[in-house]
């Protein structure tokens, strides 16, 4: 089968999951770390027009041709781990910022891209690895954001290591900060968690295995 078949096919799969817990109205994003431009491309004819990206150098290398593949430009959406010095190369490229977890980010961002659109990273879990703002500091980061002029479009968190159900009550916790702060979009949800994170209101996964298949060996991980 081709890459292009196998990617539409794992599309159906996860439009089908999504139906089963009335999300079909949830925007898939999908995640390409580690990837090849192929994959890209593969997602973008199957009918994808979000993607998410995690490495500065690995999105600039997936150059605008091909985030431009047959005229269909997908929304970029930057999820990964970002560093204050990078924004200035990615904001011509990025549509969306979903990691911003601090305000130095913002102040760089609205720099550089004035009146972008952002989601804030909320740290969900506790895990270092995972990053986001803690809770309680979000309100006020968002105020800020919005302060710089940034356009505040929702929240971002990343579901607690563990079995799906062990990520619903951060999940739970992030939409109840979207309501209460009046926004619109809440990003969570990933392959393995994506029907729980529907049901306590997400409406937007990020999709990456459940597209792509498992990730090659190598990472970028100098990257972050
Ligand atoms: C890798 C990644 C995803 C996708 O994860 P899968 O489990 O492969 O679906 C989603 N969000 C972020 C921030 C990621 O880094």
């Amino acid at each position: 089968m081709t890459e292009a078949a196998l990617v539409a096919g794992r599309l159906s799969q996860v439009r089908r999951r999504l139906a089963a817990v009335n999300g079909e109205n949830v925007r898939i994003v999908a995640v390409t770390k580690g990837h090849a431009t192929d994959a890209i491309a593969a997602a973008i004819d199957a009918g994808c027009t979000d993607i998410g990206e995690n490495y500065a150098q690995e999105l600039l290398r997936k150059d605008r041709a091909l985030l431009a593949h047959c005229g269909n430009r997908p929304q970029v959406h930057f999820v990964g781990g970002l560093q204050r010095n990078k924004i200035r190369k990615l904001a011509s490229v990025v549509d969306v910022w979903q990691s911003i977890d601090r305000l130095n980010l913002g102040e760089e961002l609205a720099r550089r891209s004035p009146r972008a659109r952002v989601m804030v990273q909320v740290d969900l879990s506790g895990e270092q690895a995972k990053r986001g703002c803690p809770a309680a500091a979000v309100p006020d980061l968002v105020a800020q954001l919005g302060e710089l002029g940034l356009n505040v479009i929702g929240l971002m968190g990343i579901g607690a290591t563990g079995t799906p159900e062990q990520a619903r009550p951060g999940f739970a916790m992030l939409r109840g900060l979207v309501d209460r702060l009046g926004l619109s979009e809440c990003s969570m949800g990933m392959s393995a968690d994506l029907e729980i994170a529907v049901q306590e209101g997400s409406t937007m996964v990020r999709i990456g295995t459940g597209l792509f298949g498992s990730r090659p060996l190598e990472q970028q991980k100098s990257d972050r």
